[in-house]
């Protein structure tokens, strides 16, 4: 199995990337994201109590993110391997990773970090609004407070994994097609 993590602000690109290196590399990507969007749009009880969280930028809880994340792993017991796109975004969440990860007798390979300046975030989840209709990419102080929230309580996440030098940067800006082949030869030097 072989496990990658795409990590990055948002905007960084890391959904429109994972989906791309997940059909390259035969991944299973696994957006926290789109996951906790589809519980909001059944209206689910977890739904409910994500769904102002999630428009005002901020985090839902770790527990929550970590338990829907350890279904999926049980629910795949025979993929090839994982792209994590959104998830860990804390380093508690990094650590409940790793733990779960070393019961099923693997790890992460390498956090794929998207660098990406802030100007241009601002101006693709701007874009990003009218075709994706997502609430929290339509206000400026919501995509300002996402990015405030990254920097306080994602980038943490750097450190816990640059320590096992599984940390890797890759330019994030250019076109998609050709982030996608940096993103590549990364992965291509692990497997
Ligand atoms: P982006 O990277 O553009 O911010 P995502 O789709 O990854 O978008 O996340 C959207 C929202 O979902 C976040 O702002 C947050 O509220 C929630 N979310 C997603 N993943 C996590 C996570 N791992 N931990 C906590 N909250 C999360």
């Amino acid at each position: 199995m072989i496990n990658f993590l795409i990590f990055g602000p948002p905007g960084s690109g890391k959904g429109t990337q994972s989906v791309k290196l997940a059909s390259e590399f035969s991944l299973i990507h696994l957006s926290t994201g789109d996951m906790l969007r589809e519980e909001v749009a059944g209206q689910t009880g977890l739904g409910r109590k994500v769904e102002g969280i999630m428009q005002r930028g901020e985090l839902v809880p770790d527990d929550v993110v970590i338990e829907m994340i350890a279904e999926r792993l049980d629910a795949n017991p025979g993929a090839g391997g994982f792209i994590f796109d959104g998830f860990p975004r804390t380093v508690d969440q990094a650590r409940a990773l790793d733990e779960t990860l070393a019961d099923k007798n693997t790890s992460i390979c390498k956090m794929l970090m998207l660098e990406v300046e802030h100007e241009e975030l601002v101006r693709r989840l701007i874009l990003r609004a009218e075709v994706s209709g997502r609430p929290d990419d339509k206000n400026l102080d919501i995509i300002e407070n996402r990015i405030k929230v990254y920097k306080e309580k994602t980038e943490p996440v750097i450190s816990y994994y640059r320590k096992d030098n599984k940390y890797q940067t890759v330019n994030g800006m250019g076109d998609i097609d050709e982030i996608f082949h940096r993103l590549c030869e990364v992965i291509r030097a692990c497997i």
